[in-house]
C-alpha cells in the first residue's frame, strides 16, 4: 500500500507528521521541512497540505471534503504551540504559505509571506517586534510593522488577485522620490503607513474589494492561488522543458514566520555543504544581515561569504555548521539549505539534496564513497552519462562579453574557434599550415569528409541532429553547430552573411556545439581533462585531479557491473583505435561508404556507367583490393573483437556529381565545342538514377539485389581481410550486416550468395564469418520471427526506424518543425536523438521477442544514434539486447548508462 493509499482523506500533515520519503505527497519542500523536525533541527512550526488537495482542488475547482476542517485543527494547534492567535490585533501570529512540488520549479509558482497582516494586527506586530528585546527603537519596530504589511498587500495582490505587479513598484518609486531616495530603507514608518494605503487603493482598483481584513481569509485565498499556481502558463512551459509529468500538483506550506529583517542581529542566508561548482569541501554560503529571503534572491543588496557570520554571530555560525554536518550525514549527499536568524535566534527555513554541476556530481560522488557515507553502486547511480559527456568536451572561457550572432542546433557538443573556409580543400590546405580552420557549408555531404577532418569545427545552416554533418562530427568528437538558419552561406563568394555581418575567409568565428550558439571572433577554448584521461595521457593513479581520480573510479565500477557490452561505429582504423581507448569492445557498425569516395570515384563512375557485365566486372575488380586493405587495417585494430561491416547503404547517385552541376558543365562545354562523352554519359546516368524519395528508394539491399557483383566483391573483401589478418596471427571477427532489409526474401537471396563466396575464401583458416541484418525498416521489426530465420544477428538501425516509423525524413524534420512540437509538447526530446519508448521502441522489443522466439540465443544489438543515448541505454538493456554500439566519443557515456541501467530497479531520484 502506499503512503497515498494510507493516508485516505488526510489532506494536512503537521511537519512532525511527515518525513523526506513522503515527497509525492507532501511535495520537497514539506517532506524535507519534517524530516528536519523529526531530527530536532529548529524548523519555524508549520503543516503541509498535501498535493492529492492540489489535485482535488483542480479537478472540481474547489477544495476537497473535509480540508477546511483539517486547515482549522492543524491552524489551532500551531496557534497554541506558538501561543499566538493568527492576525490577533494584540499579538499576531503571521504565516507564510509556500508551493512546494515533487520536482523544485524555481520561481514558477507562488508564495505569500506575512499572512495575518491587517489594518489592526500591524500594531500589534509593532509592538511585538519592539517589546521582545525592548531596545529596538519603537520607530524601527513600526517601519518593520508597516513594511511587512505592505509587503504582503503587494504580494498578495499581484499572486492572489493578479493586480499587475509594475502598479505596486510604480508606487514604491514614487514615495522613494517624493522622499528624493533610491533606497527602500530610507522610507519610514509614515511614508510606509502611505503606501499602505496607496497599496490598498491600487488594490481595490483592480478588484472592486477591499484587501481583505479577515486573516483566515486571506489564508485560504491564498492557499487557492498556490494550488492555482501549478497550472499557471509559465509553470506548464517549465514542466515541458524539463519533462516533469503535468499531474503531480503541489503542496502547500504553512509556516510560522521568522524575521530575517528585525535588526542587525537578524539576517538571512543560503549554504551549501560543498561546493556545488566543483564539490570542494568546505563551507559555501551568503549571508545578508538584516533581510528576509526575497531580498537575497532580488539581489538588491549586497552579501557577504557566509564566512562573516562567524564575526557577525559566532553562536549561530557554530550551530549551523553542526546541523549542516548533521544534515549531510543524514541526507548522505551535498545538501543546500535556506535559513534565516532572527534576534540571534537561528531557523532552518529549507534544505535539500543541492544541484551541482557534473564535475561535482563526480568528485562528491567519490568523496562520500571515501567518508563511507554511501556505496559504489550509490555513487554510479547519483551521476549519469549526460553530466560525464558534459565533461568530455573542450569548453569555452566566457568570462568576457562575447554576444552570439547566431544560434543553431548544438548538434556535436564542444568549443571550436578557427578561420572559416567554405570548402573541403581549402580546410585541408590551412590545416595543414596548422591553422584551426571552422568549416562552413550550408549542409555537407561524404564528399566533406576530408575537410571535416581537417576543421575544428563544422557550422551548417541547414540540417538537424541527424544531417550527415551531425552524425559524422559525433563520430569524431568534433564540434559541429547545424542548421544555423540566420545564417546565409554564400561558398563561390566564399563568405556568409548574419544579421548585419558578412563573414568572409579567413575571419575567424567561434562554435559552441552544445548550446548551438556562434560567436564572431576567437574565444579561448580549455580543452578537457577528462578525455586526456580516456585517451591514456593523464593517469588517474597519479593526478592529483580529484575529478579525473572519480571519474576513473565510478567508470571502473560501471563496467564490472554491466551487462551490455559496449562497441563502436567506426570506419576507419583510427577511430577504431580511439574507441578502443575509449573502452569499446568491437565494432558495432561498420558503413563502407566512404569507401567509395576521394580517389575511389572514378572507380565508381566506371561502375555506375559500366555498359557491360565486362565493364562492371572490371571495375568491381579494381575496387576489391582497396576494399580489403580498409578492412585488414580495421581487423588489426579491432584484434580478437567482432567487427560488423555493412554492406553499401546509399543511393549510388549520392557518389555521382549533383545533377545541375554536371548539366551546367556539359552545357559549358558543349558550347565550346568540348569533347563531352564522358560527362554525358554520367549526366544521363544522374538523370536516370533520380528519385524523388532517395531515402526510400534504391538503396541498401535493394542495391545488392540490382547491381550485380557489388555486394559480392565487398564480402569477398571482408573474406579476404580476415583470412589475410589471421593468417599474420591475429584474430578477426567478422560480421557481415545487410542493410534496409524488409523481407526474409531479400536477406535469403544475399545471404545465399555470400556463403558461397565465405566458403570458398575462407577454405581450412579458422576465420568465421556471421551474417545478419540491420533492423531499421518497420516491416522487418514485424517480421522478425521470419527475418531472424536467416539472420545470425539484429542490429537495430534506429535511425532509419525513426525515420520510417514516424514518416519523419531525418535529413529534414529536426530544423524545419521540431522546435514547435517541443514547444506543444508533442514530444519533450526529438525522437531522433532519444528512443520514442512507445512507438519506435515497441518495434524494437517486438522484433527482439520475435526473434528470440524463432532463433534462441539471437545477437541483438544496436547501432543507430540512440546507441549513445543515456535513456535509450537504459531502454535497450530493459530490452535485453547484447550491445549497443555508438560513435567513439559516446563510448565512455554507453558504458556509464549500461552500469546505471544494471544497478537501477526503481526509478532516478536526481532531477
Ligand atoms: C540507422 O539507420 O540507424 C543506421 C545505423 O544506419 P544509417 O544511419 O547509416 O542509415
Ligand atoms: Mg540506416
Amino acid at each position: 500500500m502506499t503512503a497515498r493509499e494510507k493516508a485516505g482523506d488526510k489532506y494536512v500533515y503537521d511537519f512532525a507528521e511527515g518525513n523526506k520519503e513522503l515527497k509525492d505527497l507532501l511535495g520537497g519542500k514539506g517532506a524535507n521541512l519534517a524530516e528536519m523536525t523529526n531530527l530536532g533541527l529548529p524548523v519555524p512550526p508549520g503543516f503541509t497540505i498535501t498535493t492529492e488537495a492540489c489535485k482535488a482542488y483542480l479537478a472540481t475547482g474547489r477544495e476537497p471534503d473535509g480540508l477546511a476542517g483539517q486547515i482549522e485543527a492543524h491552524l489551532e494547534a500551531l496557534e497554541r504551540e506558538m501561543g499566538r492567535r493568527l492576525g490577533d490585533p494584540q499579538d499576531p501570529l503571521l504565516v507564510s504559505v509556500r508551493s512546494g512540488a515533487r520536482f523544485s520549479m524555481p520561481g514558477m509558482m507562488e508564495t505569500v509571506l506575512n499572512v495575518g497582516l491587517n489594518d489592526r494586527s500591524v500594531v500589534g506586530l509593532a509592538r511585538q517586534a519592539g517589546g521582545s528585546v525592548g531596545q529596538a527603537a519603537s520607530g524601527g519596530s513600526d517601519r518593520f510593522a508597516w513594511d511587512s504589511y505592505r509587503r504582503l498587500i503587494q504580494m498578495f495582490g499581484k499572486t492572489v488577485c493578479e493586480v499587475p505587479g509594475e502598479e505596486f513598484e510604480h508606487a514604491l518609486d514614487e514615495a522613494k522620490r517624493a522622499k528624493g531616495t533610491h533606497d527602500d530603507l530610507d522610507l519610514d514608518a509614515d511614508d510606509l503607513r502611505g503606501l499602505v494605503e496607496t497599496y490598498k487603493k491600487i488594490f481595490a482598483k483592480h478588484t472592486g474589494r477591499e484587501f481583505p481584513q479577515e486573516p483566515r481569509e486571506q489564508l485560504d485565498l491564498a492557499i487557492r492561488a498556490v494550488f492555482a499556481s501549478w497550472n499557471a502558463e509559465r509553470a506548464i512551459l517549465y514542466r515541458r522543458q524539463e519533462r516533469i509529468p503535468a499531474d503531480l500538483g503541489t503542496a502547500v506550506n504553512v509556516v510560522a514566520m521568522v524575521f530575517g529583517n528585525l535588526g542587525p542581529d537578524s539576517g538571512t542566508g543560503v549554504a551549501f555543504t560543498r561546493d556545488p561548482g566543483s564539490g570542494a569541501q568546505g563551507i559555501y554560503g551568503d549571508y545578508l544581515a538584516n533581510a528576509q529571503g526575497e531580498d537575497v534572491v532580488a539581489g538588491i543588496r549586497n552579501t557577504v561569504p557566509l564566512q562573516e557570520l562567524e564575526r557577525l554571530d559566532p553562536t549561530s555560525y557554530h550551530e549551523l555548521l553542526d546541523i549542516m554536518a548533521r544534515l549531510e550525514g543524514h541526507y548522505r549527499d551535498l545538501c543546500d539549505i535556506e535559513f534565516t536568524i532572527e534576534r540571534g535566534k537561528l531557523w532552518m527555513l529549507q534544505t535539500r539534496v543541492g544541484k551541482r554541476t557534473a564535475a561535482a556530481a563526480f568528485v562528491i560522488a567519490g568523496q562520500l564513497v571515501d567518508e563511507g557515507l554511501i556505496d559504489l553502486d550509490e555513487a554510479l547511480h547519483r551521476v549519469n552519462g549526460a553530466q560525464l559527456a558534459q565533461l568530455m568536451f573542450p569548453r569555452f572561457q566566457l568570462d568576457h562579453d562575447f554576444e552570439a550572432v547566431a544560434r543553431g542546433i548544438g548538434a556535436s557538443p564542444g568549443a571550436a574557434s578557427g578561420a572559416v573556409v567554405f570548402t573541403s580543400a581549402r580546410a585541408v590546405e590551412l590545416a595543414a599550415e596548422g591553422k584551426s580552420v571552422i568549416l562552413v557549408r550550408r549542409e555537407t555531404n561524404p564528399d566533406d569528409l576530408n575537410g571535416m577532418i581537417a576543421a575544428q569545427g563544422i557550422l551548417t545552416s541547414r540540417g538537424g541532429k541527424t544531417s550527415h554533418a551531425a552524425v559524422v562530427a559525433r563520430g569524431m568528437g568534433k564540434t559541429c553547430v547545424s542548421g544555423a538558419d540566420g545564417i546565409e552561406v554564400d561558398v563561390p563568394a566564399k563568405r556568409f552573411t548574419v544579421g548585419g555581418h558578412t563573414v568572409v575567409e579567413g575571419d575567424v568565428v567561434s562554435i559552441d556545439g552544445t548550446t548551438g550558439r556562434v560567436y564572431l571572433g576567437e574565444v579561448p577554448v580549455t580543452p578537457s581533462e577528462v578525455v586526456q584521461y580516456f585517451e591514456g595521457s593523464l593517469d588517474p593513479e597519479r593526478t592529483n585531479d580529484a575529478l579525473v581520480r572519480a571519474v576513473h573510479r565510478i567508470m571502473t565500477h560501471a563496467d564490472t557491473r554491466r551487462r551490455l557490452a559496449v562497441r563502436t561505429n567506426a570506419d576507419t582504423g583510427a577511430d577504431a583505435a580511439r574507441a578502443r581507448r575509449f573502452g569499446a569492445e568491437g565494432i558495432g557498425l561498420c558503413r563502407t561508404e566512404h569507401m567509395f569516395l576521394g580517389d575511389r570515384r572514378e572507380l565508381v563512375e566506371r561502375l555506375i556507367l559500366a555498359a557491360t557485365d565486362a565493364d562492371r566486372t572490371d571495375a568491381l575488380a579494381a575496387l576489391l583490393p582497396l576494399q580489403r586493405q580498409d578492412f585488414v587495417e580495421i581487423f588489426r585494430e579491432m584484434a580478437g573483437l567482432p567487427v560488423t561491416v555493412r554492406l553499401i547503404d546509399p543511393p549510388l547517385h549520392e557518389f555521382l556529381p549533383p545533377l545541375e552541376q554536371l548539366a551546367v558543365n556539359v552545357a559549358v562545354a558543349q558550347e565550346r565545342g568540348e569533347d563531352v562523352a564522358k560527362e554525358e554519359a554520367l549526366l544521363a546516368a544522374v538523370r536516370r538514377m533520380h528519385e524523388e524519395n532517395p531515402m526510400l528508394g534504391l538503396r541498401g539491399v535493394r542495391l545488392g539485389l540490382v547491381i550485380p557483383g557489388l555486394f559480392a566483391m565487398q564480402v569477398r573483401a571482408i573474406a579476404e581481410a580476415a583470412v589475410a589478418v589471421t593468417r599474420d596471427g591475429g584474430t578477426a571477427c567478422p560480421e557481415i550486416m545487410v542493410p534496409l532489409v524488409g523481407a526474409v526474401q531479400e536477406l535469403e537471396t544475399v545471404r545465399a550468395e555470400a556463403e558461397k563466396i565465405i566458403a570458398e575464401v575462407v577454405g581450412d583458416s579458422g576465420v568465421e564469418v556471421l551474417i545478419g541484418t540491420m533492423i531499421e525498416v518497420p516491416r522487418a521489426a514485424l517480421t522478425a520471427g521470419q527475418i531472424a530465420e536467416a539472420a545470425q544477428f539484429f542490429s537495430f538501425g534506429t535511425n532509419d526506424l525513426t525515420q520510417m516509423g514516424w514518416g519523419f525524413s531525418r535529413d529534414d524534420v529536426e530544423g524545419a518543425f521540431f522546435w514547435r512540437y517541443l514547444e506543444l509538447g508533442i514530444f519533450g526530446i526529438s525522437p531522433f536523438e532519444s528512443i520514442d519508448r512507445d512507438g519506435v521502441g515497441r518495434l524494437v522489443r517486438i522484433a527482439a521477442e520475435e526473434g528470440r522466439a524463432a532463433r534462441p540465443g539471437l545477437k541483438l544489438g544496436v547501432c543507430g544514434e540512440h546507441g549513445g543515448d543515456p535513456d535509450s541505454v537504459h531502454f535497450f538493456h530493459e530490452v535485453g539486447l547484447d550491445y549497443v554500439s555508438c560513435s567513439p566519443f559516446r563510448v565512455p557515456v554507453a558504458r556509464l548508462e549500461a552500469g546505471r541501467a544494471a544497478i537501477e530497479t526503481t526509478g532516478s531520484d536526481s532531477r
